[in-house]
């Protein structure tokens, strides 16, 4: 996650005064507390003639946590690397707690923390030894440096391993270790990329419980992005869905998921039949009726109602009904029903 040797302030691709240290910075604007905690307009980052964000709006307020959720090569890491000064904006603009990402990157840098996806932890040091390597590079004393370390470690469990060489750490601890390094220098805003990707369900409940603690115990303001719709459902206030570079919907997950109707009955089958659709629609209780990989989706605003005639007039078509189950929606019936497709095989429903 954290990359020590990309990530120390003052030291990094976007900076045109590698030069100037931490904290050097404070003759710049003041701060501007009632601003918001991420905000972006239009905002465009290009690779080549490939736009990776093609026009992103979004604000989150402070103490909010965000959930920017999206599938493989949505443009989640760019945006993140964006708002945290590693690459600029090819055209629009971000500000992150108050200050522009292009004019200001050092004041935006000392008021974030970043734990990006690949994990840079060297292994000979053992996880005190780089939580006080992270102090330093942000300038902090050596008395500062122990009492946030011990602030940091009541916060994130790591235990005794924080004397153990990091080599000895399993999956679960480095996140969480690399959590605790994004937090040393007390940051306004946290920024965590995919921070359980490839870990097993119990590290993952782990760190969420701790990022959850965060946000509630500080008031950090939480920016994660995901593959998981269960983390984002998890963990978010607030969902950004994105696909191909662009925001495709926004809203509190329970509205979102709302959107897609109260209920869904899914039946799977093995044959097909041109009208079937069509006849579930109309039968009134119905408000929208899809089929995708052998199985038809029936969306509904009272799922016990429409149960019935929706499994008999399944029954009457020529496509073979193996099941029917109802349910309620997921953030990733959401996404199909925007994009057409799923956000991610390991996290959707069978
Ligand atoms: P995500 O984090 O959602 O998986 P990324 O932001 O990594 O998505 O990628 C968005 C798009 O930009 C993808 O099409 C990806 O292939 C492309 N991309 C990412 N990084 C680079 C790069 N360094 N050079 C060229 N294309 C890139």
């Amino acid at each position: 996650m954290t990359d020590l040797a990309q990530y120390p302030p003052g030291r990094d691709t976007a900076d045109p005064d590698p030069a100037v240290p931490a904290g050097a910075s404070r003759a710049q604007p003041g701060p501007r507390p009632e601003a918001a905690a991420v905000l972006t307009r239009a905002l465009v980052r290009n690779y080549g003639s490939r736009a990776a964000l093609a026009g992103i709006d979004l604000e989150v307020g402070r103490g909010e946590i965000y959930g920017f959720l999206g599938p493989n090569g949505a443009g989640k890491s760019t945006l993140i690397r964006v708002l945290c000064t590693l690459l600029r904006p090819t055209s629009g603009r971000a500000s992150v707690a108050g200050y522009d990402v292009a004019e200001h990157p050092r004041e935006v840098r000392v008021r974030i923390g970043v734990a990006l996806q690949e994990a840079a932890l060297d292994p000979r040091q053992t996880g005190r030894e780089l939580l006080a390597l992270q102090g330093r590079l942000y300038g902090l004393r050596r008395a500062e440096i122990r009492r946030r370390l011990d602030a940091v470690l009541d916060l994130v469990d790591v235990g005794h391993a924080i004397d153990r060489r990091i080599g000895t750490y399993s999956g679960g601890m480095k996140r969480r270790l690399d959590l605790a390094a994004a937090l040393v220098h007390n940051p306004e805003v946290l920024f965590l990329d995919e921070p359980t990707t490839g870990l097993d369900p119990d590290s993952r409940a782990r760190v969420w419980a701790e990022v959850a603690r965060l946000n509630t115990e500080l008031g950090i303001t939480i920016f994660l992005t995901t593959q998981y719709l269960e983390e984002a459902d998890a963990l978010a206030g607030r969902v950004g869905i994105i696909a191909g570079g662009r925001l495709v919907a926004e809203g509190p997950p329970e509205v979102l998921k709302r959107s897609v109707g109260a209920d869904l009955i899914v039946a799977e089958v093995d044959g097909t039949d041109p009208d079937a659709l069509d006849r579930l629609r109309r039968l009134g209780v119905v408000d929208a009726a899809t089929m995708e990989h052998g199985r038809v989706v029936v969306s509904t605003g009272d799922g016990p109602a429409a149960l019935a005639p929706v499994a008999t007039e399944l029954g009457r078509t020529r496509l073979g009904v193996r099941s029917v189950t109802m349910r309620s929606p997921t953030l990733d019936d959401v996404f199909r029903e925007l994009t057409g497709s799923h956000l991610d095989t390991e996290a959707s429903p069978p």
